[in-house]
């Protein structure tokens, strides 16, 4: 460790991102400000979710970073070895080991502890989920605090009509605790139903925006859907993953002049499964 302060933000600044947190985490899915400091990265790279993992953690966390699943990209290996620097914690790629996973626009693929220790910190761009059909925010505060979600309804009621389903495809509008409608980042559908119920705490930091959500541990989420009409997820049936052969996971998708080529999404999910395969 050098002299500077640990985990790089000043006391102060922590103390408050803290408190928003706790705000956050008491009314879930409100959207709580915070006064976003500068990073040493560029607002827009995840310095809303940088502050937020800064702040929270301590000496004997083990830390994961993933950008769309992906441990070896450029930008989760850049906050990475960033964080890794001012604090002096150990990291790790492996999901059941990392006390904190930072991560950008995807959940792991492997089960959490079910122990609730876990901390899952997102990176956000846009957190006002309202901002596509309202864009007064003094409107949006009002509608949230009346749920009064109608003009999101009628929005999906217009794609339902007109395309048989909503046509969002990311950033998909979610229900917490039968109250606040939310956006979760830009995670696909595939993600949404693991975010209900999960053991993880799940917070989300939008430094550009200057914003701050949560969701506790064990909360309700539901996707914003009419009841009968199904959620339906990204559909990779009959694919499977040409790098280690894995089924039932979310896939990326390679363009070549061979044709589409796929491979899981996460890579730990698909070292490990390869591995095993190998074995046996
Ligand atoms: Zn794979």
């Amino acid at each position: 460790m050098n002299s500077t302060t640990f985990a790089f933000i000043d006391e102060d600044a922590k103390k408050e991102i803290r408190r928003s947190l706790l705000k956050a985490v008491a009314l879930p899915g409100y959207i709580v400000p915070f006064a976003s400091r500068e990073m040493p990265v560029a607002r827009g790279w995840g310095t809303g979710g940088l502050q937020i993992t800064l702040s929270i953690i301590l000496e004997r966390d083990v830390l994961k970073v993933i950008d769309q699943g992906c441990d070896a990209s450029v930008n989760a290996v850049n906050i990475r070895d960033f964080i890794t620097e001012v604090t002096g914690v150990k990291e790790t790629v492996n999901t059941s080991e990392a006390s904190i996973i930072q991560t950008r626009h995807r959940i792991p693929e492997h089960e959490f502890a079910k122990d609730e220790k876990q901390i899952l910190v997102f990176q956000v761009p846009t957190p006002e989920v309202l901002t596509t059909v309202e864009p007064d925010t003094a409107k949006q505060k009002q509608m949230h605090a009346n749920s009064d979600y109608a003009k999101l309804w009628v929005l999906l009621y217009e794609d339902t009509s007109q395309y048989g389903d909503s046509r969002i495809s990311n950033r998909y509008p979610v229900l917490i605790n039968d109250h606040y409608v939310m956006d979760p980042s830009p995670i696909p559908k595939y993600d949404i139903p693991r975010m209900d119920n999960s053991p993880v705490l799940q917070l989300f930091g939008a430094g550009r925006e200057k914003r701050i959500y949560a969701i506790p541990p064990y909360t309700s989420v539901k996707p914003l859907k009419f009841d009968d009409r199904e959620f339906k997820v990204e559909s990779f049936s009959g694919i499977s993953c040409e790098r280690c052969g894995a089924q039932n996971v979310f896939f990326d998708e390679v363009r070549r002049e061979t044709g589409n080529h796929y491979f899981c999404s996460d890579t730990e999910y698909c070292d490990q499964h390869l591995e095993k395969s190998n074995a046996s």
